[in-house]
């Protein structure tokens, strides 16, 4: 609730000035009240004619004028109204003092000169209060103030203007005088009403007194002037109590309470009931004046109210058209990445359907679905995966132009692929492109994806069907570790291939169709043999040699890990029976699944395999990946713990990829790291992956952790990782995985081939990565320290 305008006065003045208030009002209502016969009688006359009703007028502006030197608060609107009033009273006063006396007075007179001269200051005080009370409005406000004012005018006009331009005579002095008035009021009725419609028809106390003064005043004026020109006109009636009652309305607007904020509220029915009506008045007029000639002022007033109306109402139409567009596009889009949401998804493929329906066409849908999205998530926070899902439109858009990608919720995208045949080579594409790092708050990430790809018509064609067969075809993705899927009938669950697939697995495992191939790791400073990993293959009738990542899913999924585990260890620790035989004391990594992890009877099953072998732990490494450790670290530590026991490396596969913080995994018994290949193939040319390699090496030398660069398939890579001090690498460029007659040659071959090996000279100096000269060249400082730390998560700080 604002203060009073008086509270902030000192005692003495706030007296005064109420003081004040209340004997105006006295004055002004004796006066009505006389001039009605009620009071005082003929001999009173003068004293009320003269004394009060100028007293009340000066009293008026003093009030005003207080106002406007004792409150700072808009003073230069309330200084030019005091202006207006006191203009008004010396004019009066001086009616009094002198024309009144003449015989035959002048007009215009010096007492006209005192009531016109100031009227600019009323319209200047209504536009520097105005001013400080409304701001940054709508221009539909302005165009309602303007509506509103015109409309008034016309009438003002018709009822007023006309009568008493047709009915003055005299000197051109005298007829120019005579209609300043009602045009002056005119214009002042019309900026007040303007100013009611700026305040969305709600213009509070203080412009409800301003507006009851100035219509008191105008009413005055044309009805004076009316009765003058008719020659009725008669002093001391009701009509001259008007302008002192005006003048007293006027210095209590002055000093109303003040609002604090005149708020305006386009939506309200009544702002745009006003404008309605003031336009139909217009209309009305123009109207009647086909009828009866209401004269050129008042029409041209009404056409300009309508011409403003009916510009109003466009601006409003046009803010129509693009609010609702707007929602429109808000219905039809994600708000987060601002891509088509899912209901415009369907559109868009009910679009397509009917168009290949039409054409005897086809189309392809891909549904993406990010991998670990949910990873990222709870360990770089639910920021950075806004971040990432905000840059995979992009990317996406980027690679395959013109096709319609869409956000289906989560971290699922759809995508529309116009020529079904370039499907597959749509989903290698994404895949490469989500490969590259995202930059998420200076933190590089790089994203897989599963995508399942549905063919309009062949696999569905309805648009319902045709998501869920991509869905399906997607999840096959996922679980099988490819890169995309073709949705194909039976790869459902429970379907028969499915049913199929699993029985010729338990088979495999049963009668020999899982057999390990052996890759072997360099010892880069030396270019020997420091270490080989046993990795699963299936030699299936149909399909032939299928990798790991091909079957690990289906192997999962089929409860049948624990017997893989048990093959591969027991063929591979036999294998390295035999090389230890020969002398070749060489170090056998095996991969082992969270599933193993999760399974108390995995150490009881590894103890007797290590037993059966003869192998001392110290020649076994397992190689577990990061998300296990993370995710189910208190599951996990009791047979970490107990492996650990048993004397048994563990070495942390895929390092990288899981964006577990290093500090979590510093916590862990790993003796090796083996940085994910994906890290190889990007430090080449993206300076960040470059640093966290360089990072993690030298922090894991400081932390006496071992290390394997994974994946290396370049000469170029290679180089590198041996310049910026990597102690062992793997991958096809050394050596592919091969099975063990193979590889037993490719030893008695003498191992590595003589260019890949380090030049005699360099063998046995490792490089310094804390040397800033061993980093890439491009690569300009090494990393502190507590970057490192942070850098050897996968994720690196620019
Ligand atoms: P991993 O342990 O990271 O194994 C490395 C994978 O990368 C192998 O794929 C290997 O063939 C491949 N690879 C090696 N060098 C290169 C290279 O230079 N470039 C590229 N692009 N790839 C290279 P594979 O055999 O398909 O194995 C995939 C994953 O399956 C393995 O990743 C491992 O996590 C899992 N796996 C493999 N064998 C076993 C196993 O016996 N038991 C368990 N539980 N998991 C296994
Ligand atoms: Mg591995
Ligand atoms: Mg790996």
């Amino acid at each position: 609730m604002p203060m009073s305008l008086t509270a902030g006065l000192a005692p003495g003045v706030r007296m005064a000035v109420n003081g004040a208030r209340f004997l105006l009002v006295l004055a002004v209502l004796t006066e009505g009240l006389h001039n009605l016969g009620l009071l005082g009688g003929a001999r009173l006359d003068t004293f009320f004619d003269d004394w009060v009703y100028n007293g009340a007028e000066v009293g008026a502006a003093a009030l005003v004028l207080s106002r406007a030197l004792l409150v700072p608060r808009e003073r230069l609107a309330w200084l030019l109204l005091a202006d207006r009033i006191a203009g008004f009273a010396s004019g009066d006063l001086y009616y009094t003092l002198v024309i009144e006396k003449m015989a035959s007075p002048p007009t215009p007179s010096l007492s006209d000169a005192g009531y016109l001269l100031l009227y600019p200051c009323a319209y200047g005080m209504i536009v520097r209060l105005v001013g400080a009370h409304v701001h940054n409005l709508h221009k539909s406000v302005w165009l309602d103030g303007a509506t509103a004012g015109l409309a008034v005018a016309a009438v003002g006009a018709a009822l007023v203007l006309e009568p008493v331009i047709h009915t003055t005579h005299g000197s051109f002095a005298a007829v120019a005088t005579n209609l300043a008035y009602p045009l002056g009021d005119l214009l002042l009725v019309m900026l007040v009403i303007g100013v009611f419609a700026l305040t969305g028809w709600r213009p509070g106390g203080t412009w409800l007194l301003i507006a009851a003064g100035f219509a008191l005043l105008a009413i005055a004026d044309s009805v004076y002037l009316f009765s003058v020109a008719e020659g009725t006109y008669e002093g001391g009636t009701i009509l001259d109590a008007m302008w002192p009652a005006g003048m007293a309305v006027l210095s209590w607007a002055a000093w109303a309470r003040p609002r604090e904020q005149t708020e305006i509220r386009l939506s309200r029915f009544a702002v745009m009931l006003l404008p309605c009506l003031f336009g139909a008045v217009a209309l009305f007029l123009l109207i009647r004046a086909n009828f009866v000639h209401l004269g050129v002022i008042p029409e041209s007033l009404a056409a300009a109210a309508l011409l403003t109306a009916g510009w109003r109402f466009a601006l409003t139409f046009g803010d129509l058209v693009q609010v609702s567009e707007l929602r429109e596009h808000q219905a039809r889009t994600d708000d987060l990445t601002g891509l088509a949401n899912r209901r415009q998804f369907y559109t868009r493929l009910n679009g397509a359907i009917d168009g290949c329906h039409a054409r005897g066409a086809s189309f392809a849908l891909l549904m993406i679905d990010l991998d670990h999205f949910k990873d990222l998530n709870d360990t770089l926070g639910h920021y950075a995966g806004d971040l990432l899902l905000q840059q995979i439109g992009p990317r996406l858009e980027g690679v395959v132009r013109g096709d319609a990608v869409a956000r289906l919720g989560g971290d699922e995208f759809g995508l529309i692929v116009r020529d079904a045949t370039a499907a597959a080579v749509a989903a290698e594409r994404i895949h490469a492109a989500l490969r590259q790092p995202f930059e998420l708050e200076q933190i590089a990430v790089s994203v897989h994806a599963s995508i399942g790809i549905a063919i309009f018509p062949q696999d569905a064609d309805s648009t319902n069907l045709l998501l869920q067969r991509a869905d399906v075809a997607m999840y096959h993705a996922k679980e099988s570790r490819s890169r995309y899927a073709f949705y194909a009938r039976g790869v459902d669950s429970n379907s028969r291939e499915r049913l199929g697939l699993v029985a010729e697995l338990k088979d495999a495992l049963a009668h020999g169709g899982l057999v390990v191939h052996y890759q072997p790791q360099m010892e880069l400073d030396t270019g020997a043999v420091s270490g080989i990993e046993a990795l699963v293959r299936w030699q299936h009738p149909q399909r032939g040699l299928l990798e790991a990542e091909e079957f690990m899913a289906l192997v999962e999924q089929t409860g049948v890990m624990r017997e893989l585990t048990s093959l591969v260890l027991e063929q591979s620790l036999a294998q390295q029976r035999t090389w230890r035989a020969r002398g070749n004391d060489v170090v056998l990594a095996v991969n082992i699944s969270a599933a193993s992890l999760l399974d108390e009877a995995f150490v009881g099953d590894l103890r007797r395999e290590l037993t059966r072998a003869g192998t001392p732990p110290g020649a076994l490494r397992l190689e577990i990946t990061e998300s296990i450790l993370i995710e189910e670290a208190a599951r996990v530590s009791t047979v970490i713990a107990a492996v650990r026991e048993l004397g048994v490396e563990l070495s942390l596969d895929d390092f990288g990829t899981g964006y577990s913080p290093i500090t979590h995994l510093m916590s862990m018994p790993i003796g090796e790291i083996k940085i994910d290949g994906t890290f190889v193939a990007r430090m080449m040319d993206h300076r960040p992956t470059a640093i966290i390699v360089a990072g993690t090496i030298s922090l894991a030398r400081q932390l006496g952790i071992e290390l394997v660069a994974e994946g290396v398939e370049t000469t170029a890579q290679l180089d590198r990782l041996r310049s910026i001090g990597c102690p062992h690498a793997q991958g096809y460029l050394l050596c592919r995985p091969m099975p063990a007659p193979e590889l037993d040659r490719w030893l008695e071959a003498g191992g590595f081939r003589s260019e890949l090996r380090p030049p005699v000279a360099a063998r046995g100096s490792r490089g310094d990565a804390n040397t800033p000269s061993v980093l890439a060249p491009d690569a300009a400082s090494t990393p502190t320290p507590g970057r490192r730390r942070q850098a050897a998560l996968g994720v690196a700080p620019e």
